[in-house]
C-alpha cells in the first residue's frame, strides 16, 4: 500500500539544477511532534529551511513539503543530491524510546522504500565517507559532516538497521545478540577496549571501553548493541 502523502507546501525550496539525487537523509526534527506543527514551521519563509517530508505516529501517513524534484533545504551541501526525511523525534532518545513509536519507524521504512524504488538506489546504509563521497544509499545527517551542516541527527540509538530492514520488506524485530558476531578487540596503551563486530548483512560496528569504565561508548547497559556505531562496511 502507498504511503498517505499529506501535501502541506513550502515555500522553502528551490531547483536542483540538473544534480541527480542518489542520498536518502533520514533527520530528527528537535521540536515539533506531529507533521502539521512542523509543515506549519516550514510554511513560514522566514523559517528558510524545509525537507521533502516528515514522519510522526499516524499510520501509512507523511507530511510533504517538498516535492522530489526540488530541493529541499535541510542539509547545507547536500541539498542538490538529497531526498530528506524529518522524524518527529528527538536524537537524544533512546532505543526503548524509539520503540514506543512504531508508526513513525513503520512510514521512515515505507518511505525509503518508494525513494529507493523511484531514485533505483540501494536500501544500504552509507558510511559517512561514502556519503560525502558520492554513494547511493540511506544515511543520516549526521553522516554528512562539516558540509552538511555538522548536525548529529538522528543521535546515537536510532534504529537504522531495523528502519532498512523494514524497508527492505523485512521483520520489523530488532536484531538480537545471534544477529552479529564479534570479529575483533583490542586494548590500547591508555586501557581503552576497542571492540569490532560483525552483523550477519555484513556491515561492521565498533564501540569502546574506557579504562575504568563500565559503559559501552553509545550504548547502555542491557542494550548491548544496540548502541553500536557504523563504522565500515566489510570487503565484499
Ligand atoms: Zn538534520
Amino acid at each position: 500500500m502507498a504511503l498517505k502523502r499529506i501535501e502541506m507546501p513550502s515555500p522553502n525550496q528551490s531547483s536542483r539544477q540538473g544534480a541527480n539525487v542518489r542520498l536518502l537523509v533520514l533527520h530528527t526534527a528537535e521540536g515539533a511532534l506531529t507533521i502539521e506543527s512542523l509543515g506549519n514551521f516550514f510554511s513560514s519563509s522566514s523559517a528558510q529551511a524545509s525537507s521533502h517530508v516528515g514522519a510522526d505516529d499516524k499510520v501509512n501517513t507523511v507530511g510533504q513539503y517538498v516535492h522530489r524534484n526540488n530541493k529541499a533545504w535541510t542539509q547545507a551541501a547536500f541539498n542538490p543530491v538529497a531526498v530528506s526525511m524529518e522524524l518527529c523525534a528527538f536524537s537524544s532518545w533512546d532505543l526503548n524510546e524509539w520503540h514506543r513509536h512504531p508508526n513513525m519507524l513503520a512510514n521512515c521504512a515505507a518511505w525509503i522504500a518508494e525513494e529507493c524504488a523511484h531514485y533505483g538506489i540501494p536500501i544500504e546504509a552509507l558510511t559517512p565517507n561514502e556519503a560525502q563521497g558520492g554513494g547511493r544509499g540511506v544515511c543520516q545527517h549526521k553522516d554528512l559532516g562539516t558540509e552538511g551542516g555538522g548536525h548529529h541527527d538522528c543521535g546515537p540509538d536510532f534504529p537504522m538497521q531495523e528502519v532498512l530492514t523494514m524497508a527492505r520488506g523485512g521483520s520489523p524485530a530488532p536484531p538480537t545478540p545471534e544477529d552479529y558476531m564479534a570479529i575483533a578487540a583490542a586494548q590500547n596503551k591508555a586501557g581503552v577496549l576497542h571492540v569490532f563486530v560483525e552483523a550477519k548483512d555484513g556491515d561492521i560496528f565498533y564501540t569502546y571501553q574506557p579504562q575504568g569504565g563500565n559503559a559501552w561508548n553509545g550504548g547502555e547497559a542491557g542494550k548491548r548493541i544496540a548502541g553500536l556505531t557504523f563504522f565500515a562496511p566489510a570487503p565484499k
